[in-house]
């Protein structure tokens, strides 16, 4: 996708922190990150939220949880625990239409979400 940031991320032609890579995903650090740790995992292959997943494309869900899981463990906050977020649509605020997962740890949470 020409216009998308995280596409732009993925190529190289935006820089950003890349804290792991696989064939099928890249994790970076958030530019504004709302907790210590705040890093976006997203697939390389752009689709613009949950919904525009096909179902014959669902094991990339589980697979960027299993990584998140170990880049949570990696980053120190396996055990202090860790909070993983989808925004998908307008009233979950989400701006940037390429599907990413946020991991938050490294400070006490509220709940419920605002
Ligand atoms: P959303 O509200 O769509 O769920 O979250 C988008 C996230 O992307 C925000 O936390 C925002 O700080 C982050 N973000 C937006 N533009 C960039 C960018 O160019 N680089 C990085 N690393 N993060 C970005
Ligand atoms: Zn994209």
């Amino acid at each position: 996708m020409e216009d998308c940031i995280f596409c732009k991320i993925i190529q190289k032609t935006l820089p950003s922190k890349i804290v792991f890579e696989d064939d099928r995903i890249v994790a970076f650090e958030d530019i504004n990150p709302k907790a210590p740790v705040h890093i976006l995992i997203i697939p390389k292959v752009h689709y613009a939220s949950l919904k525009e997943i096909p179902g014959e494309e669902k094991d990339i869900l589980s697979h960027i949880l299993m990584c998140a899981r170990n880049i949570a463990q990696d980053h120190g906050i396996g055990d202090s625990g860790f909070r993983i977020v989808l925004n998908t649509g307008p009233d979950s605020g989400q701006e940037v239409f390429h599907i990413h997962f946020h991991l938050f740890g490294g400070r006490r949470m509220s709940w419920p979400p605002g």
